[in-house]
């Protein structure tokens, strides 16, 4: 009896495949929680750059030019990490999917192009971030702002975000931006 098993066993596994005739059919069984490709959300995304910042292997690019922030990402070099999506500030701005297939013959396919509008400085016209993201600056300042000083929060607040760094710091006392004023108020009080 123990025979007749065996051989039966010996016959199935000579006729029936034991595994998935992949890539002719698809995955039996993808697991939870696979890291596979990250999808960017285009209306979420305020261009601030923590991403490409944090990508282990390079496949994001911020290109500042003309009037545009453009986010590029390219799933050629994508390693499936997940540090994007654990950076990226904006909630569900990248979600990695379960998606893994990713062979194509066809480049645009492989790339996400993210376009947004570029904030340039006033005074000497280089580019200081995406106008999405200033206004998300903005928008989280105003919002955490001790309801005690608001006034003097929202009158600096363009000067901050009007003007580069290097302009900032050029100007910071003729604008009355530097930070003394705050510590000469404490001295004073
Ligand atoms: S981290 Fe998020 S919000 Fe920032 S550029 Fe990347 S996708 Fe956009
Ligand atoms: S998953 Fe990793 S390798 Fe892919 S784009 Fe995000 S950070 Fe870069």
């Amino acid at each position: 009896m123990v025979k007749i098993t065996a051989i039966l066993e010996v016959l199935k596994a000579l006729f029936k495949p034991v595994t998935t005739d992949y890539p002719k059919g698809p995955p039996t069984h993808v697991p939870p929680g696979i890291r596979g490709l990250p999808q960017f959300d285009e209306d979420k995304c305020i261009g601030c750059g923590a991403c490409m910042t944090s990508c282990t292997s390079g496949a994001i690019d911020v290109i500042d030019q003309g009037a545009n922030r453009t986010v590029d990402v390219s799933y050629m070099r994508c390693l499936f990490c997940g540090r994007c999506e654990e950076i990226c500030p904006e909630e569900g701005g990248i979600v990695l999917s379960d998606k893994f297939e990713l062979a194509t013959t066809n480049k645009a396919e492989a790339h996400v192009t993210i376009k947004l509008k570029l904030t340039k400085c006033k005074s000497c016209g280089a580019p200081i971030t995406a106008t999405k993201q200033l206004e998300r600056i903005k928008e989280r300042i105003l919002g955490k702002t001790d309801p005690k000083i608001p006034e003097e929060i929202t009158r600096d607040l363009p000067k901050y975000l009007e003007l580069c760094f290097e302009c900032r710091k050029k100007q910071s006392y003729a604008l009355d931006i530097h930070t003394r004023k705050f510590y000469l108020r404490r001295w004073e009080t």
